[in-house]
């Protein structure tokens, strides 16, 4: 068989392979046929409806462009029928690439600061959540994060809607946005309450700081997962430390490229991070807006680590040991990906 023969064939394998997802932004999965139904619900935006004219407003000028179009479909999100739509949506587009589990990120300060009634959001979530699985067979679980640049208001704001309405899908609460001149210490208090609750500590850090501000994530946070954690594998004892503890990253290649906080693929620490032991995740982070998607980031780390199908089924399965879903859910989807893989060929 020739190379590009292998490669059509691992990109078909990735295709029909169960996936879980772990680190995916609720808005940021907003794909440019989400959007247009959005738009075409509010005309008075700047966002086009029309398909074609979006696939335009898709392509980023630099980093500055990527956040202003970021905050207009933000703002496309202005009641619980938005939420509602944009959440059942993304699901439909994770079922088209066989995701059978995901932990949305999703950001209720952003929702909630706009004026959408609390209660409302998370039964649009909620609602979002039951259709998708009866209908779309995808399982979605809850992250809910800190936008870190709206500051310490947000955080309180995020751990009152967390452990106050605490919605059934919610396992797990973080922290993204900015890391520069946002350190982690300062959100101990909130991430103590919320692990109080019982929910598990996944915030983002080392993705465009140094290994320090994973430290602290683990130090201060109780992280039981880090969000990128790409600058780790200049520490070779946090690297020792990570894989000791099974604490897993979730990497996600190609926003490393978009952000800069990696300059090339080919410069992507995941095999540093893969060779010294760490339980290493693949996911999609902000996919429509990074031009990628799941399965493209599989191929992405196929590549970078020179997997076969045996070894892409390894990837996808620590994605499932490294999920919050219980110990029977766990195995049911480990079975299904191992079913998938033996009847390859
Ligand atoms: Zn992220």
């Amino acid at each position: 068989m020739s190379d590009s023969a292998t490669a059509g064939g691992l990109d078909a394998f990735i295709a029909g392979l169960p996936k879980a997802e772990l680190h995916v932004h609720h808005v940021g999965s907003a794909s440019p046929r989400i959007v247009a139904e959005l738009a075409a619900r509010h005309p008075d935006s700047a966002v086009p409806a029309d398909p074609a004219a979006l696939a335009d407003y898709f392509s980023f000028r630099d980093f500055a462009h990527f956040i202003e179009v970021y905050l207009s479909v933000v703002d496309l999100i202005r009641d619980a029928e938005d939420v509602r739509l944009l959440t059942f949506e993304v699901a439909r587009d994770m079922a088209r690439q066989n995701v059978r589990y995901a932990e949305l990120t999703v950001t209720p300060y952003s929702s909630t600061r706009r004026g959408i009634p609390e209660r409302e959001f998370m039964a649009a979530i909620e609602d979002a959540r039951k259709a998708a699985e009866a209908e779309l067979g995808v399982m979605m679980r809850w992250c809910f994060d800190i936008p870190g640049e709206a500051g310490l208001a947000s955080a309180e704001e995020t751990a009152r809607l967390a452990v106050d309405l605490r919605p059934d899908g919610l396992v797990s609460f973080g922290l993204g946005g900015p890391e520069i001149g946002v350190p982690r210490p300062q959100f101990k208090p909130y991430f103590d309450r919320a692990r109080a609750a019982g929910l598990h500590s996944v915030p983002h850090a080392g993705e465009t700081t140094g290994p320090e501000t994973v430290w602290d994530a683990l130090r201060e946070l109780g992280a039981e997962r880090i969000g990128h954690g790409t600058s780790a594998a200049a520490d070779p004892r946090l690297l020792d430390h990570l894989a000791e503890h099974r604490i897993p990253l979730e990497v996600c290649p190609t926003s490393n490229i978009a952000t800069r906080a990696v300059a090339t693929l080919e410069e992507h620490p995941i095999r540093r991070m893969v060779e010294a032991g760490v339980l290493v995740t693949v996911n999609s982070d902000d996919p429509p807006m990074f031009g990628t998607d799941l399965n493209t980031e599989y191929a992405v780390a196929a590549r970078l680590l020179e997997l076969d199908h045996v070894g892409v089924a390894g990837l996808a399965k620590n994605a499932v040991e490294a999920s919050f879903l219980d110990a029977p859910g766990k195995a049911r989807l480990a079975a299904e990906i191992d079913a998938y893989a033996a009847a390859w060929r």
